[in-house]
């Protein structure tokens, strides 16, 4: 099962094995910079977003947070599990509003968490708040 990274530092579209990358830090195989990687999910900043969904060969899930926000944090776990069971079918990944503020006001983000289904680079779906794991599942099932 692999995943998709783009390199934050040369924007190089890296495809890493998530059982590799469990056990040690994915590195870009162009610049060899460490990827912003973890658990299946990984970190994104406006560009490497826009990079990402130009180039994805699956539907990408995007999740809007702030470090100061709660009910964001008390999601990341479930949503990291969801990357763990789904990571075949979509490329997880998250963006920080605080950090990006310009990539939450292009997708018009009112409140986090947000999540963000795109397919073909367009967005299909959104939904804001946090969801238990199986919702989470059943939510995502239906954009494969
Ligand atoms: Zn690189």
């Amino acid at each position: 099962m692999n995943t998709l990274v783009v390199c934050p530092k040369c924007e190089k579209l890296n495809r890493v094995a998530l059982e590799k990358a469990a056990s040690a830090a994915a590195i870009c195989g162009s610049c060899k910079t460490e990827l912003p990687l973890h658990d299946g999910v990984q970190d994104l900043s406006s560009n490497t977003l826009s990079k990402l969904l130009r180039n994805s060969d699956r539907p990408v899930v995007v999740d809007f947070w702030a470090e100061w926000c709660g009910p964001c944090k008390a999601f990341a776990p479930t949503y990291k599990a969801a990357a763990q069971e789904l990571g075949a079918d979509f490329v997880f990944s998250k963006v920080n509003t605080e950090k990006f503020p310009d990539a939450s006001q292009s997708f018009q983000i009112r409140g986090i968490p947000t999540l963000i289904v795109f397919k073909n680079g367009k967005e299909v779906d959104r939904q804001s708040g946090a969801m238990p794991l199986p919702m989470l599942k059943e939510y995502l099932s239906r954009w494969k």
